[in-house]
């Protein structure tokens, strides 16, 4: 039997972690897994509009979240409220990134690649090494050892997985073919989006006037660009539509990895990706 696990998913905007890994998210709450998220801003510069203020962005984006998270089988959110496109204090935030993995007894983390080259985005880079810190260190009891109260103990999270674009080469294949439409359903929820990213989608339709037919062609031209982008994916390591990871197990204070990064600066080629085929 498979073990069941608490997974985390530690992400800076509402949208960014359906549009990144819905699928394998989605895939492991059918599995049975318990999925919370966590998501660091609410979001509110996410706009593009002037006759809108950051309150009623935040209150949109949230309930957007919320709507995709149910689709997923997320089983609750944390709204962690801090400022979007802002400077977060990384170890604020890192303490608090240990608090939620010590209190849910998180064993995996699902989170930004803040390694990945090119990241403008300074909340995406502070909130993926911020939870990829909180991974490795929620273990040490003498780290924030003020959270040890009530019966809350330090916590070894055994895993950190980096979505999305990646500053390495993935070792982690999911299968997302029989969640696909999960995905798409989810990242429909996501109408404040379209605004920001019309351009990659190829929408054009009057964002501020989504009519039913508008609804049509979007949901048409979000499935053809998970279905080509997860395809290239699948195709690439024989199996249907997936998602692509990289993985690191963690060790107290750091990632067990030595093994990999010598073998990489001996110039060794890489081992191929653990795959997770459909059942
Ligand atoms: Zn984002």
């Amino acid at each position: 039997m498979v073990d069941r696990l608490n997974i985390a998913a530690i992400f800076a905007h509402p949208d960014d972690l359906t549009f990144l890994a819905a699928g394998s998210v989605a895939r492991w709450a059918s599995e049975g897994h318990k999925i919370y998220s966590i998501c660091c801003t609410n979001g509110e510069v996410g706009t593009l509009r002037r006759d809108i203020t950051k309150k009623d962005v935040a209150k949109k984006r949230e309930e957007e979240l919320d709507a995709a998270n149910k689709i997923l089988g997320i089983k609750k959110n944390y709204m962690l409220g801090y400022p979007d496109a802002g400077f977060i204090k990384g170890e604020e935030l890192r303490k608090n990134l240990v608090y939620h993995v010590r209190k849910l007894k998180i064993d995996r983390i699902i989170t930004l690649d803040p390694w990945v080259k090119y990241e403008v985005h300074p909340d995406h880079v502070i909130v993926g090494r911020m939870a990829a810190e909180a991974g490795a260190f929620s273990t040490f009891p003498l780290l924030y050892e003020d959270q040890l109260k009530n019966g809350l103990e330090p916590y070894n999270c055994s895993e950190v997985w980096f979505m999305g674009l990646l500053g390495h080469a993935p070792n982690a294949i999911v299968d997302i073919s029989q969640v696909m439409e999960k995905k798409v359903q989810a990242a429909l929820q996501f109408e404040s989006t379209f605004e920001i990213i019309k351009n990659i989608f190829g929408i054009q339709v009057d964002l501020n006037n989504i009519t039913d037919l508008n609804k049509v062609k979007i949901e048409k031209n979000l499935k053809r660009l998970f279905q080509s982008i997860g395809t290239a994916i699948g195709k690439k390591y024989g199996v249907g539509i997936a998602e692509a990871f990289y993985v690191q197990k963690t060790e107290p204070g750091h990632f067990d990895n030595f093994q990999e990064i010598l073998s990489e600066i001996l110039g060794n080629s890489l081992a191929p990706p653990k795959i997770y085929r459909r059942d």
